[in-house]
C-alpha cells in the first residue's frame, strides 16, 4: 500500500510502499477514504513531541471503510464507515482510566504518533476507539470532525457555560467550535494573526460578532478564551482580555514558551488550564451533536502524495478550514 512516512524530525515525509497492515484480534482493517491534517501532525514532523514511533505513518483524523477485521471485532461489519481519532488505546486500569479520565491514561497510545495512522491507503485501528459517522457527512467533510472537532469540543466544554467566548487562532478547530458555540447560543469574538483580514472575514461568516488581531483587546471583556494557535504569548494576551473569574483554555498539545506576565492579569480568580487528548465520551457526544447542530466543515483537499504541501500550507496559515488528504 502507498503511504507517506515520517522518518526523522525536520525531514519531509517520504512516499513509501508498505506491506498491507494485518488487523489484530480487536482491530479493523480500514481502507482510508480521507484523512485530515492536524496541527499536531506538524508538531510530530518538527520533532516537538517526544518519542514518536519511527518510522511512522502520521494522521489521526481518519474516515474509511472497514475492509477486514480481527476475530474479536463485534462493533463493526465489513463495509461499515468508521472514523478514527487521536486516542488509539488506553489501559483501562490506571488511576486516570478508573476515574473516567482516559484522556490522561498513563499508558495511552495515540493514532499517528505511537500507532500508524491515516496518511496511507490502509490502516488498522482498535474497534473500541472507532466511531460510526453520520451519513449526512461526506468522507471529506467528516474527516476534520475527528480531531479539530473533538478536541475543539472538549476545549469549549472546559469553558463551562461562559456566554461570551473569545477564540485565539482561527483554523480548523476554531471554525468548528465557532459553530458549536453559536448553536449553544453563546456570543463569539475571534482573534487572528494581526492583519489576517481573510481569517477575520472567515470568523465573521461563522458567527463571530467581532474579529480582530490578537494584539488587540476585544470591545468587551471575555467570559472565557480558547487558544488554538501554538503561540505562548497568546496566554497573557488572553488573560488580559478575560474578565474576573474567567477561564483561559489552551487547546493544543504544544505551544511555544509562555512569556512571564504580571500576576494581576491572573488574579481575581481567573483560571488558566489546558486540554489534553480526548475521551471516547467526547467523541460520542460531539459526533451526535454535529449533524443536529448543522456543523459544516470547510476543507481543502490534497492527494495523499501531496501531504508535504498540505503541511506547508497549514504551517503558513494559508488554509481556510482544514486540509484533507485523499489516498
Ligand atoms: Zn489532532
Ligand atoms: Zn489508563
Amino acid at each position: 500500500m502507498r503511504a507517506q512516512l515520517f522518518t526523522a524530525a525536520g525531514r519531509p515525509l517520504a512516499a513509501a510502499e508498505l506491506p498491507e497492515p494485518r488487523p489484530g484480534p480487536q482491530q479493523v482493517l480500514i481502507a482510508v477514504r480521507a484523512c485530515a491534517v492536524c496541527r499536531t501532525d506538524l508538531h510530530v514532523v518538527d520533532g516537538e513531541l517526544p518519542d514518536p514511533k519511527l518510522p511512522l505513518v502520521p494522521g489521526h483524523e481518519i474516515i474509511g471503510s472497514v475492509v477486514g477485521k480481527g476475530e474479536s471485532v463485534d462493533r463493526f461489519a465489513i463495509g461499515d464507515r468508521v472514523g478514527v481519532p487521536w486516542l488509539g488505546w488506553t489501559c483501562g486500569i490506571c488511576e486516570y482510566c478508573r476515574k473516567g479520565h482516559e484522556n490522561l491514561c498513563d499508558r495511552a497510545r495515540f493514532t499517528g504518533y505511537q500507532i500508524d495512522g491515516g496518511y496511507a491507503e490502509l490502516t488498522v485501528a482498535d474497534q473500541r476507539y472507532c466511531f460510526a459517522i453520520d451519513p449526512r457527512y461526506s468522507d471529506v467533510e467528516a474527516a476534520p470532525l475527528m480531531c479539530a472537532g473533538l478536541i475543539g469540543y472538549r476545549t469549549l466544554r472546559m469553558a463551562g457555560d461562559a456566554p461570551l467566548i473569545g477564540i485565539y487562532g482561527f483554523g480548523a478547530a476554531a471554525h468548528i467550535v465557532a459553530q458549536v458555540a453559536r448553536h449553544q447560543g453563546r456570543r463569539l469574538f475571534a482573534f487572528t494573526r494581526p492583519g489576517d483580514l481573510g481569517a477575520q472575514d472567515f470568523a465573521r461568516s461563522l458567527g463571530a460578532e467581532w474579529a480582530g488581531g490578537s494584539d488587540h483587546l476585544p470591545p468587551e471583556p471575555l467570559d472565557a478564551a480558547l487558544i488554538f494557535a501554538p503561540v505562548g504569548a497568546l496566554v497573557p494576551a488572553a488573560l488580559a482580555a478575560t474578565k474576573k473569574g474567567g477561564i483561559v483554555v489552551c487547546g493544543g498539545i504544544h505551544m511555544s514558551d509562555i512569556p512571564s506576565f504580571p500576576y494581576c492579569i491572573l488574579w481575581e480568580e481567573r483560571i488558566l488550564r489546558s486540554v489534553a487528548n480526548l475521551s471516547r465520551r467526547d467523541a460520542e457526544e460531539f459526533l451526535a451533536l454535529a449533524p443536529v447542530a448543522g456543523i459544516r466543515t470547510e476543507t481543502v483537499t490534497y492527494p495523499l502524495g501531496s501531504a508535504n504541501d498540505a503541511l506547508a500550507d497549514l504551517r503558513n496559515g494559508a488554509l481556510r478550514g482544514a486540509a484533507v488528504l485523499i489516498p
